[in-house]
């Protein structure tokens, strides 16, 4: 399988290279050259087998001719053995026609461990195949810290550090950033706001000699890889619930538009997806934009989903390549419009094309946690307000089909919110209940580039 850029300016790659790079040397994001296709019989083939197997046949097509490709299994296998359930994605009913998908069995309680787990032992395997060793450097204002430190520690080819704002995380979130016992993971407290650990992060990437002498690199949320290992579990469900003789509709709570593009390239193989809902709360452009067809920024209101608080949803520019027929001049034209004014819009036929596979639609903070209410009185299940988004959003718009939503962060993890709606704190599962017990490891830094810079190049002198 060969990589294409969304921008049409960079070569073609393989999976390798892709996995590295990240973002396309054009600014693009990269792209399989075709989509793979699950013919009925194959799809067939797939029903009943354990979800390691699943993920290894939906995933193989891409890793083609990889380095990577005899690995794969090996690696899908120990990845998702960190999963606390033994179906690693299990379905809940919650209604006649109501599945919740649960993504949050791994070991940080959000979706994004299905992925970054994954990806971690892809990128250690590669490093090690090219003797070579990558210091990952993020941000977080507190939930993809956690998933980013898991995925990396351990991780023999990475030094990760990760800074967080200091006192502005919760509790749990601190704690999983900063009890994880692993050498090569240094969490950092920046003493200042998320903006500033994110603008230090940027300037870290913009010195090009750090960047250099440290191979700085970043487990990006763009990075394709992320979006292929999501694509299982649609089928997994799909399969688990009578496709391909079934056809289903999948509700997915957005924000940077990943999980649910996941779904889309899993519909563009050949699985039977009656239609895919973005569901998101009040930070509403992806729902704007399939009501209108104009993709404007606006600014972020902060919300108690907050992983869904965003102003543009890095991964669109994916879908928005296939709606404008792939033509690279065309979507770089909107890319610019976009960053002169802030906005855009598309054709009235191109908009036509996206509203054959999605729907989408907003829900607020009131009735989110209505939601999370009525759910727990309905089927005595709590759920995460992110959740609480989808399953509002599928009732409104599928009151009748059969909708799986996909669950994506464990109802403890947003702890408040939940018991500000049902009046019950929700219990961290057993594998967490500890965190309040274990010793806690960070380093807090003044919000200074010179200091950051300092303490990174002093801790990878110290290591091995
Ligand atoms: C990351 C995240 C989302 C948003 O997913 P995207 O792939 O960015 O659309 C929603 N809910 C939770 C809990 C998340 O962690």
């Amino acid at each position: 399988m060969r990589y294409i850029s969304t921008r049409g300016e960079a070569p073609k790659i393989g999976f390798d290279d892709m996995l590295l790079a990240g973002l396309a040397p054009d600014g693009g994001l990269y792209l399989p050259e075709s989509w793979p296709q699950f013919e009925t019989a194959a799809l067939d083939d797939l029903a009943g087998r354990p979800y390691a197997e699943v993920a290894a046949q939906v995933m193989a097509p891409y890793v083609a001719g990889s380095a990577a490709e005899a690995a794969l299994p090996g690696h899908i296998e120990a990845a998702y053995a960190s999963f606390e359930h033994p179906a690693v994605v299990p379905l809940r009913q919650l209604d006649a026609g109501l599945w919740l998908l649960e993504l949050f069995h791994g070991p940080t309680l959000a979706f994004k461990d299905v992925a970054l787990q994954l990806l971690g032992r892809l990128f250690d395997f590669e490093l090690e195949r090219r003797g070579a060793r990558l210091t990952v450097a993020g941000a977080t204002s507190g939930d993809t810290g956690p998933a980013a430190i898991e995925a990396c520690r351990d991780r023999s080819a990475i030094e990760a550090f990760i800074l967080h704002p200091e006192g502005r995380v919760s509790e749990v979130q601190r704690r999983q950033m900063t009890t994880v016992a692993a050498d090569n993971i240094h969490s950092i407290a920046i003493d200042g706001t998320f903006d500033d650990c994110q603008a230090l992060v940027k300037a870290l990437f913009g010195d090009p000699d750090f960047r250099a002498r440290h191979n700085l690199g970043a487990i990006n949320s763009i990075n394709w890889a992320r979006v292929m290992a999501q694509i299982a579990y649609f089928f997994s469900a799909a399969l688990a619930l009578g496709a391909p003789h079934r056809r289903l509709t999948f509700c997915v709570p957005s924000g940077n538009f990943g999980n649910v593009f996941a779904g889309y390239a899993a519909q563009q193989m050949g699985l039977p997806v009656e239609r895919l809902i973005v569901a998101t709360n009040q930070n509403d452009i992806l729902a704007r934009f399939f009501a209108s067809g104009e993709y404007r920024k606006d600014r972020v209101r902060p919300s108690i989903s907050p992983s869904m608080d965003i102003q543009v949803a890095s991964n669109f520019e994916r879908l928005l390549f296939d709606l404008v027929g792939r033509d690279p001049d065309r979507l770089r034209g909107l890319m610019a419009t976009l960053d002169q004014s802030g906005g855009f819009a598309v054709e009235a036929s191109e908009l036509a094309r996206a509203g054959e596979v999605f729907s989408a639609t907003a829900v607020g903070e009131a009735e989110t946690r209505a939601t999370i209410a009525q759910v727990h009185k309905e089927s005595g299940q709590l759920i995460d307000p992110h959740t609480a988004v989808a399953v509002a959003a599928a009732r409104r718009l599928a009151p009748a089909a059969p909708v799986v939503v996909l669950g994506a962060a464990h109802p403890a993890k947003f702890p408040d919110a939940v018991e500000d709606a049902t009046g019950l704190h929700p219990a961290l599962p057993p594998r967490l209940a500890d965190i309040f017990q274990r010793p806690e490891r960070s380093t807090t830094l003044a919000n200074d580039l010179a200091a950051l810079q300092d303490h990174i190049r002093e801790t990878l002198e110290r290591r091995p």
